[in-house]
């Protein structure tokens, strides 16, 4: 019988890679539930080929829209708890999480308290919710595995060797369109500025967040939950070829790297068929045409959001909430045009020095936490 995935977020850059990927593994697996935010005719394309027997769509008024160009009749969710709803309906072996942003965060819990293998590529549920997600995972027996292309080449490092034996992980980033700009320049950056990203292709949000190096910042607050590591244990290293995705540097001096050509559909086999390997269709790297590789550390003041990943990895509680939704809410602002690129950083320092911490947050505090921090940098555009 073949293994089950379902894919949330199946319309976005990863949900688009994920279905490359379980073409390339269909005498294993096969696609049992799709979900989407509002794309309704990309997610009808989508069933309509891999025929799943279940659907889900965020935005109530795109179900109309989804069913009436669908061939076939499967079981369609709709509404704020569609994702919830087809997790709950599509009995499966996984579900590939790759919903961008906060709107992925309830489904995420649900497959890990469902004791599901979570290929997690949603970064935000850990950065929200880390100290929820993991402790469940835990008493659930969820593996979550990473599909963020840093985490899961950490992720395979440490088959290595032992968690006890790391001394830190040196998570890479490739600089952005801005590596080389001087500070007065990416002050008056433009948004056409920040989507031209060297290395990846990806969606607009995290390619901006890759320009202001926030993606890193949230990185950081991602590796500390999903491997346990203290906020000084994660190194940050800029390299600009993305070759090296990631490197554990263990107690006794090795350093175990992850290389490959940057695609996306690597890791997101890798966390479906872990601990097997299968060949996938990604272009080699060839060592002797790459002749050289390069690393250098990132300049803290044009890239001040290192050092408030950093801090948020420390403080813990609420702090990755409001870091999370004040960046996403400077990030539409500055696509908008109503704040300037060095902007968003100082919005979410901002936010994340104003709010009301709690420590040890449940589900409802960080939503709240979310909520308000929103709200705030919406409030202060003119601060
Ligand atoms: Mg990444």
């Amino acid at each position: 019988m073949k293994k089950r995935m379902i894919i949330l977020g199946s319309t976005g850059s990863i949900g688009k890679s994920t279905i490359e990927v379980a073409d390339g593994l269909r005498d294993e697996w096969e696609v049992v539930g799709l979900a989407a935010g509002s794309s309704a005719v990309d997610l009808a394309a989508q069933a309509d080929k891999l025929r799943p027997g279940f659907l889900a769509i965020a935005d109530e008024g795109a179900a109309t829209e989804l069913e009436r160009a669908l061939n076939y009749a499967p079981t369609v969710f709709s509404g704020e708890d569609a994702l919830v709803a087809l997790v709950n309906a599509a009995d499966c072996e996984c579900v590939v999480s790759a919903v961008v942003g906060t709107g992925g965060l309830k489904a995420t819990l649900r497959a890990v308290e469902l004791g599901r293998r979570v290929a997690l590529a949603n970064k935000e549920a850990l950065v929200i919710a880390g100290s929820l997600v993991m402790p469940l995972a835990a008493r659930t027996g969820a593996t979550v595995i990473p599909v963020d292309s840093e985490h899961s080449a950490v992720f395979q490092a440490l088959q290595a060797g032992r968690t006890e034996d790391v001394r830190r992980i040196h998570l890479t980033a490739s600089g952005g369109p801005f590596r080389t700009w001087s500070f007065d320049a990416m002050e008056s950056a433009t948004v056409e500025d920040a989507l031209r990203h060297p290395t990846w292709n990806m969606g607009p949000k995290i390619t901006i967040d890759s320009a202001t190096m926030m993606n890193k910042a949230l990185e950081i607050v991602e590796a500390k939950w999903l491997f346990g590591l203290g906020a000084d244990q994660i190194d940050v290293v800029i390299h600009p070829e993305s070759i090296v995705h990631s490197v554990v540097e263990f107690r006794d001096g090795s350093m175990i790297a992850q290389m490959g050509t940057p695609d996306m559909r690597t890791p997101i086999q890798y966390a479906l068929t872990y601990p097997a390997r299968r060949t996938c269709p990604v272009s080699r790297l060839d060592l002797p045409s790459l002749g050289q590789l390069n690393f250098e550390p990132p300049d803290p003041e044009r890239f001040p959001a290192i050092e408030l990943g950093h801090a948020v990895a420390r403080r813990g509680g609420t702090a990755g909430a409001v870091l999370n939704a004040a960046n996403e809410t400077a990030v539409e602002l500055f696509r908008a045009a109503a704040i300037g690129f060095l902007d968003i950083a100082r919005h979410v320092e901002r936010a994340l020095d104003e709010h009301d911490f709690v420590a040890a947050p449940g589900l409802s505090d960080l939503l709240e936490a979310d909520r308000w921090a929103r709200g705030e940098v919406a409030r202060c555009t003119a601060c």
